[in-house]
């Protein structure tokens, strides 16, 4: 097995790619978390694999909808009543949203204890698992509640990913675009030659790796998204707006995220560092993933006022991350109301 290393001032932890270990070591209790689907899918091809002194199960409800304080709640219960410890560990099995989760309850129980990434969801595999960040949704917006806190190990093991729907894994590659477009335009074009799909496992393997890379080297530079790290939430700004307006859940994140690229290249293009058919070609390669690139607002101020809700707000502006030309990125945060307004204007129409 291969792995990467991510080193931050708070921690060093490996990235293992390939099949999952046959034994993973434990001094203390282990208390794995699922949910519903993914526990049904996986939790008796997991268990066997742990050695630890007592391990003790979590299953939580599946989907976004779910990523709330109630099943934080619920682990931190779990976690009491088997007499966990500082010295437990808790495993997060399944996507973005267990993992977020798991990291956050992990964080916030006896003041912070250890806890694994078994990403199960292509997202999860090249994004969310790794660099530390947890978090829930509230009413206000999404990972509005959070908090930074490093994983033990994270696992990478492809297998996984065979039952995953394929509208699932199409979310995944919008996240890989993603990072092609923000700081690795060799990438990019190799990403334009190399249709992903789990039938071509030598370029998905590749594709995991390079992701992997770009944000190995982010979270090692920034690992509290002081500067660098924040260029990772392209697309995010209107993401979350979308996600937020149409019901969490209505629309995948890496969807979501699809869309959100294409509203800020739309204003990377009136800013002048993204050329038209730069734009056209980043929106290209995501539909051949069958990933939506158009949003249609419905209200135009109500829309605006939701981006104000973005964490990288500050002062009352938005800072924008926009696509330096392919392979860079920049930020921005002097728009005016009416240039914004402008470009959410061409996303009005049907
Ligand atoms: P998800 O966790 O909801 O998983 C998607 C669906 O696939 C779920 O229904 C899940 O049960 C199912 N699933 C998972 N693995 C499966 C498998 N192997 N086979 C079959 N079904 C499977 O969604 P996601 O896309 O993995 O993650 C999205 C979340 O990740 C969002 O909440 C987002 O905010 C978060 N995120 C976090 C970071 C970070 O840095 N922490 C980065 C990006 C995204």
């Amino acid at each position: 097995m291969d792995s990467i290393h991510i080193t931050t001032p708070h921690r060093s932890y490996p990235i293992h790619f390939g099949a999952l270990a046959p034994k993973l070591q434990f001094k203390g209790k282990v208390l794995v978390v699922s949910n519903s689907r993914v526990g049904g899918l996986y939790l008796d091809f997991l268990l066997p694999k742990i050695s630890a002194p007592e391990i003790c199960i979590c299953i939580i409800e599946d989907g976004e909808h779910y990523k709330t304080f109630e099943s934080v709640q619920r682990i931190l219960e779990t976690a009491f009543l088997h007499r966990l410890d500082r010295k437990s560990t808790m495993i997060a099995l399944g996507g973005g949203v267990v993992g977020d989760i798991v990291g956050f309850a992990a964080g916030i129980f006896m003041r912070g204890i250890d806890f694994v990434q078994i990403p199960t969801t292509l997202l999860a595999q090249v994004d969310a698992s790794i660099g530390g960040k947890t978090g829930i949704n509230n009413v206000f917006g999404k990972n509005l509640i959070g908090l930074f806190h490093q994983p033990a190990s994270v696992h990478i093991d492809p297998f996984f990913l065979h039952t995953l729907p394929a509208r699932e894994f199409a979310a995944g590659v919008a996240e890989i675009i993603k990072m092609a477009v923000t700081f690795d335009a060799s990438f990019f074009e190799w990403l334009w030659e190399h249709h992903l799909s789990l039938e071509t496992q030598d370029s998905l393997l590749t594709a995991l790796r390079g992701a992997i890379s770009i944000k190995q080297r982010v979270v090692c530079q920034d690992e509290k998204e002081q500067g660098l790290r924040a260029a990772l939430n392209y697309g995010h700004t209107f993401g979350h707006v979308i996600e937020k307006e149409s019901g969490y859940g209505h629309y995948l994140h890496g969807e979501a995220v699809s869309m959100g690229i294409v509203m800020v290249n739309a204003l990377a293009c009136k800013h002048g560092c993204l050329t038209t058919s730069e734009a056209e070609r980043i929106c290209t390669l995501l539909q051949s993933y069958n990933l939506p690139t158009h949003y249609k607002i419905l209200n135009k101020q109500q829309f605006y006022h939701s981006l104000f809700l973005d964490k990288k707000t500050a002062n009352n502006k938005i800072k924008f991350i926009l696509p330096n030309s392919i392979g860079n990125v920049l930020f921005y945060d002097k728009f005016t109301y009416e240039e914004i307004m402008n470009v959410l204007e061409q996303f009005c129409d049907s």
